[in-house]
């Protein structure tokens, strides 16, 4: 598997899920896919590898599968950021608008410090509201967001608005 490999022949589109009128992407048969998987951290990896990144923070749950090899690549620690109250130690938390009502996201009050340069990873790009959630808890604790992973971005959505002036790296992109 090489720079040509089309990571998007292995992403299934599930019409009306999980509501009606959702093009839902499921990347169940990329993780399915030991090269094409293998080949996503690799891509990640070529991206960052100088960004000088020390931690690396992940929203549950599907930002979890690329975070956490991406983590040993780049030699950063793994950090997750739960839903409210799933987390044991003291936290630190974030609340952010949804369409309908807001949501809340924590980590640990010592997962993240000054002078870290945090890499965030999801597996797709919608409005931006998650990975925005997480950058502020990054910045809230004095880090640097050195960056934004996506194995997946969906552009008629602009997300990227929420974004400007991170190093964002997409790797499939719906338009
Ligand atoms: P956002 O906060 O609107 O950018 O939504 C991003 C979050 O929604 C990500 O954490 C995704 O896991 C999830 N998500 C939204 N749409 C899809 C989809 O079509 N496939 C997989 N995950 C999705």
């Amino acid at each position: 598997m090489n720079q040509e490999f089309e990571l998007k022949s292995v992403i299934r589109s599930v019409p009306d899920f999980p509501k009606p009128g959702i093009m839902f992407r499921d990347i169940t048969p990329l993780l399915a896919n030991h090269e094409a998987f293998r080949e996503t951290i690799r891509r990640f990896t070529e991206h960052f590898k100088d960004s000088k990144i020390t931690k690396i923070m992940a929203a549950e749950a599907r930002g979890f599968i690329f975070a956490a090899p991406l983590a040993l690549e780049l030699n950063a620690s793994f950090i997750p950021v739960r839903k409210p109250n799933k987390l044991p130690f003291d936290t630190q938390a974030f609340h952010y608008e949804l369409e309908y009502g807001t949501d809340t996201l924590e980590m640990h009050i010592d997962a993240v410090e000054e002078g870290d340069r945090v890499l965030l990873i999801d597996d797709l790009l919608a409005t931006g509201g998650t990975i925005q959630a997480c950058a502020k808890l990054a910045e809230q604790a004095g880090a640097v967001v050195a960056g934004c992973g996506f194995l997946i971005e969906l552009d008629f959505l602009n997300g990227r608005r929420h974004l400007e002036g991170y190093d964002i790296c997409s790797l499939i992109n719906y338009g």
